[in-house]
């Protein structure tokens, strides 16, 4: 039956027809994804990536914590008890989160803030789980997983803003320069 359709020249004319026709509906499918990727990047989150792909630029434990929402132990993050003068980035699209001056000790064991550098930098979503209502605090540009804020910190704000210090970048102020 096959050979005998494949000797009849209109059959075959057909079948290449119905083929082209096939083949020109996959090509446009094939335009779609483009498409779809330009209308994430409009979105607030402007870096958009895998897991596999935050997997090749982050440590287990910033993958951890910045994608899978985890949490460091307490009182063993880089950035608990540290009090130098500069800026603290998003570990991993270094976005602008807080300056040093709204550091303080907040004695619970992660890093805490009064206030952000720029509260449009950052996402907040209610959280349930662990049978606690809290604000969830994340990275508006890369969705990373920053920690929680709370409403018991100190003047002028209320706020302690305590995150994982694996979510933060530190990067040290200019040094003034010392005249002779
Ligand atoms: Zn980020």
């Amino acid at each position: 039956m096959h050979k005998l359709i494949m000797h009849i020249p209109v059959v075959n004319s057909i079948l290449f027809g119905i083929l082209f026709i096939l083949m020109s509906a996959f090509s446009a499918c094939s335009q779609v994804p483009e498409s779809t990727n330009t209308e994430i990047k409009t979105n607030a989150m402007t870096v958009n990536k895998t897991d596999d792909e935050w997997r090749k630029t982050l440590t287990p434990m910033q993958f951890n914590v910045l994608r899978q929402k985890g949490t460091e132990r307490p009182f063993t993050g880089e950035y608990d008890d540290f009090f130098e003068e500069g800026d603290y980035y998003c570990a991993a699209c270094g976005t602008l989160l807080f300056h040093s001056s709204a550091k303080y000790n907040s004695g619970c064991g992660w890093p805490a803030f009064f206030e952000p550098s720029d509260s449009t930098n950052m996402l907040f979503k209610r959280d349930l789980s662990h049978g606690m209502i809290r604000t969830e605090v994340m990275c508006a540009r890369c969705g990373g997983h920053l920690g929680h804020v709370f409403d018991d910190g100190p003047k002028p704000t209320g706020l302690r803003y305590c995150i994982n210090s694996v979510s933060l970048i530190f990067k040290p102020s200019p040094k003034e320069e010392k005249h002779k």
